[in-house]
């Protein structure tokens, strides 16, 4: 069975919190693992509402030090101090985090009872995580301060062991991951079988690219080329393309636009413009450009790649 590889809306709105909508935060779950996107007013609640687990949350990743994409994640970590949190936390960001966080811890005369450590991203496009099963990278946005995205990308898994293959040709267990590998196998009597006999193609890597806030710009779309769920700020509806270009963000339409020029499997659209209460418009403007398209609600989870085989 293939590994849990899903994101959690905790926040859709952009700007402000409206009545029905929080402001930017997402959380994904990778196997195991939790790690989240942005850390808005209201993310803490959100999680314990969605019964998430937010204790196990090691790597925190912000876009960008807008208020309304951080303003969270002090709240969060003062929780996590007073849970006696003890586990090492990551916070990857735009320079500028830590020293807003230290001076919150500061003035309230606590010393975080966790080590914390922050990650500055910088310029240009950057390896800042990786284990056994995926990597994440930066990608470089558009907007007014420094702002990026992140690239969640699974590695490439072994090929797969036709079972009846290592009867059939008695195969040596300390073989098995050379096979798995690509190699072929020489039977002790010299014969050398060829490794498509063995092995079956492994599952495509899946991914997840997370692109919030922007505007409109082609320069990332090899970068995020065949994404398999591209999420994507679309703050206005497209007859506010001139205040969204002022603004350094993306209509419904441009973002569907990226979304066909990179070839992505699903998009998935948010941060909507706090003027806005009707999301089906939203929803019809972008699949009118792109079909695979859904629009994030708070509460909802997606699989990520769940189509492919
Ligand atoms: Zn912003």
């Amino acid at each position: 069975m293939r590994k849990n590889f899903k994101v959690y809306i905790l926040g859709s709105s952009a700007a402000t919190p409206t009545s029905a909508r929080h402001t930017t935060s997402q959380l994904l779950n990778y196997h195991n693992k939790y790690f989240m996107l942005d850390c808005s007013e209201g993310a803490q609640k959100q999680l314990r509402r969605m019964r998430l687990p937010m204790m196990k949350i090691d790597n925190i990743f912000i876009s960008h030090l807008h208020g309304d994409h951080y303003l969270g994640l002090a709240g969060l970590l003062f929780s996590y101090h007073l849970l006696g949190r003890t586990k090492a936390l990551n916070i990857y960001s735009p320079e500028g985090l830590q020293e807003i966080i230290e001076l919150q811890f500061k003035v309230s005369a606590h010393e975080p009872a966790y080590p914390i450590n922050f990650h500055v991203v910088k310029q240009g496009r950057q390896w800042v995580y990786e284990d056994k099963n995926i990597t994440v990278e930066t990608i470089p946005m558009m907007h007014k301060i420094p702002t990026y995205g992140y690239l969640f990308k699974e590695k490439q898994a072994l090929r797969n062991m036709r079972k009846e293959a290592i009867d059939m040709y008695q195969i040596p267990v300390e073989q098995i991951t050379n096979i798995k590998s690509g190699e072929d196998f020489k039977s002790p009597e010299g014969e050398i079988i060829a490794n498509q006999k063995l092995t079956l193609d492994p599952l495509n890597p899946r991914s997840y690219a997370f692109c919030s806030d922007t505007g409109y710009t082609e320069d990332y779309i090899d970068q995020i080329k065949n994404v398999d769920l591209l999420y994507h700020e679309a703050t206005f509806l497209h007859d506010k393309a001139d205040i969204a270009k002022e603004k350094t963000h993306c209509t419904t339409i441009e973002a569907a636009t990226i979304a066909k020029k990179a070839e992505a499997k699903k998009l998935m659209i948010g941060h909507y413009s706090a003027r806005y209460d009707d999301m089906k418009l939203f929803d019809n403007e972008a699949r009118s450009v792109f079909s695979e398209t859904i629009i994030a609600i708070e509460g909802m989870c997606v699989d990520i790649g769940n189509n492919e085989k």
